[in-house]
């Protein structure tokens, strides 16, 4: 599998990095308060798995699945797979993406949680790609931001693949044609 990856763009040791110096930003922000984290499916599952292992504060995990809908993606419409289990009514909010594009996805889940009356959101996401922006979304925090490439791994997949990678990295062209 590893064959097939083009370049490493971030590295594994990177990445920890990263999570344990996020991890000790949220511990400071949400001391004495217990957060909900919400995981959006399936990308962020790595990510959130090792960076809420570095929040030393109490928190509740939910996960959320949402899809834009096929030919629909500029219109920000997005279906819900899979809900919460959990009411964000009053909650503090911390949103978990693995990656920032449109922003569609994520402007979608914020108007939703503010309509169920959450008392704080926030967003951290591994990557942002600023360049395909077009909706207003920022990100509270942000790990690492990466140039306009297809990028897999750590959660990312090419068709349901490379998601198990520990690295973030860019595929041979040969694989897309295959
Ligand atoms: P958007 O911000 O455009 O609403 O959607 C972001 C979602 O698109 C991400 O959660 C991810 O599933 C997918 N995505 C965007 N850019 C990439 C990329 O470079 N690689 C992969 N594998 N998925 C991406
Ligand atoms: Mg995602
Ligand atoms: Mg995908």
């Amino acid at each position: 599998m590893h064959s097939e990856i083009k370049e490493i763009l971030i590295s594994e040791e990177e990445i920890q990095a990263k999570c344990k110096e996020i991890g000790a930003q949220l511990t400071e922000e949400y001391e004495g308060k217990f957060p909900l984290a919400i995981g959006v499916l399936k990308g962020a599952m790595p990510f959130m798995g090792d960076l809420l292992k570095r929040v030393e504060t109490h928190l509740e995990m939910d996960f959320m699945d949402v899809s834009s809908y096929e030919g629909m993606r500029s219109s920000g419409e997005v279906k819900i797979e899979k809900d919460l289990n959990t009411q964000v009514e009053g909650r503090d909010l911390l949103i978990i993406e693995d990656i920032i594009d449109s922003g569609l996805t994520l402007s979608y889940l914020v108007d939703l949680f503010k309509y169920r009356k959450a008392k704080s959101i926030k967003i951290v996401t591994l990557l942002d790609k600023p360049t395909g922006r077009t909706s207003h979304i920022k990100a509270d925090i942000i790990g690492f931001e990466v140039p306009d490439e297809f990028v897999v791994g750590y959660g990312l997949d090419y068709d349901e693949k490379y998601r198990n990678l520990p690295y973030i990295g860019v595929l041979k062209p040969e694989v897309y044609g295959g």
